[in-house]
């Protein structure tokens, strides 16, 4: 007897669901890369029961018309690249058009959105997979805001494994925190259990805005940050490195990198940061920093990981040789570190 069969559309696109939206910040994640693409100045995120009740995320940005808002809910939809070409230079946070398809499977979620050049505001709703949602008028506006209530109520399994408030919020306020500084140019806003979490406005002047990273990441930034500079043809920092902690003071790692405007976790980097740190030391401690690297990109390949944090340098061993040596000369330069550990 035959024991293959395909899987029902529903079924699938739930499982697929899982590779984007795991847990509340992964939601978050996604709409707030959403609202950076949609070109806001302001971006707002509100949540209820560290996002197990309620995650809403607005924007002032761009807006959907209201034919594109059924279309925003359906898998591979997106508006954000037409060829294979375009995957080569991509510049936009999104690209893979799964996100509000996947969120929109396994929550209730609620689309609402206003162009400039349009009169009136329109919202879709839809719970769970497999709708053809109906486009409503409704009051917003130019810009967009989704909602996203009860995430995964009807994926139990799903929903058992969510940690605790406390942990899940600490995950959101972690993925905030790294868009945030990911955009200097627009104006963030957290909220949780309706009160004001953080809130920092568009950078001021050229350069790492000091104000806005230390309310974002912690004042020690402000007090005791190292610049860190490279100029390369090849890849451009900016950015700031903390003093090495005292043996005796037990800090956790802060490593924030960006690229291309993009949170970066990629093991290259992270590499070659704690290379530099342990050229100079003799030993490994634990990292803090927060670092905005440019890159051209036609020379680095973004969709090698679902998740996106992850890339692929076409020359990494000259990217991560930049870095180390922009630690190095970071460190050295505001003399930490004995010429000793040198030799
Ligand atoms: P992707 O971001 O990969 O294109 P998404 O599923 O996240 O895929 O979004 C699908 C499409 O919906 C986007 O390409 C965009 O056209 C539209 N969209 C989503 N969120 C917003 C927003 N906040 N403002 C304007 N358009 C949006
Ligand atoms: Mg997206």
């Amino acid at each position: 007897m035959s024991s293959i069969r395909l899987l029902s559309k529903q079924l699938a696109s739930q499982i697929a669901a899982g590779e984007v939206v795991e847990r509340p910040a992964s939601v978050v994640k996604e709409l707030l890369e959403n609202a950076v693409d949609a070109g806001g100045t302001h971006v707002l995120c509100e949540i209820r029961n560290a996002g197990k009740v309620l995650i809403r995320v607005r924007d002032n940005g761009s807006g959907i018309v209201k034919e594109d808002l059924p279309l925003a809910l359906a898998p591979h939809a997106t508006s954000k690249i037409s060829s294979v070409e375009d995957l080569a230079a991509i510049t936009t946070l999104g690209f893979r058009g799964e996100a509000l398809a996947s969120i929109a499977s396994v929550s209730k979620l609620v689309l609402t959105s206003k162009t400039a050049d349009e009169e009136n505001a329109y919202s879709v709703s839809v719970e769970g997979p497999e709708q053809n949602p109906t486009v409503k008028p409704a009051a917003h506006p130019t810009g967009t805001t989704v909602d996203v209530g009860e995430l995964f109520f009807n994926t139990p399994a799903r929903r058992r494994f969510l940690k605790s408030d406390r942990t899940e919020f600490a995950r959101i306020k972690d993925i905030f925190t790294r868009i945030a500084l990911a955009h200097p140019d627009v104006g963030f806003e957290f909220i949780s259990d309706s009160k004001t979490v953080t809130r920092v406005s568009p950078a001021k002047g050229e350069g790492i805005d000091l104000r806005r990273t230390t309310t974002l990441i912690g004042a020690e930034f402000g007090v005791q940050g190292m610049r860190v500079i490279c100029e390369d043809p090849n890849l451009r920092i900016e950015g700031m490195i903390l003093p090495p902690p005292r043996e005796e003071e037990a800090l956790s790692e802060k490593i924030y990198i960006f690229l291309n405007g993009r949170p970066l976790a990629d093991k290259v980097v992270t590499h070659a940061l704690k290379e530099g740190f342990f050229e100079v030391l003799g030993k490994t401690l634990p990292i803090r920093c927060v670092l905005y690297m440019e890159i051209d990109p036609a020379k680095v390949d973004v969709n090698v990981h679902p998740r996106k944090d992850e890339v692929r340098f076409h020359e990494t061993t000259l990217i991560h040789d930049l870095i180390v040596d922009s630690i190095v000369y970071a460190l050295r330069k505001n003399g930490i570190g004995s010429y000793q550990q040198m030799v």
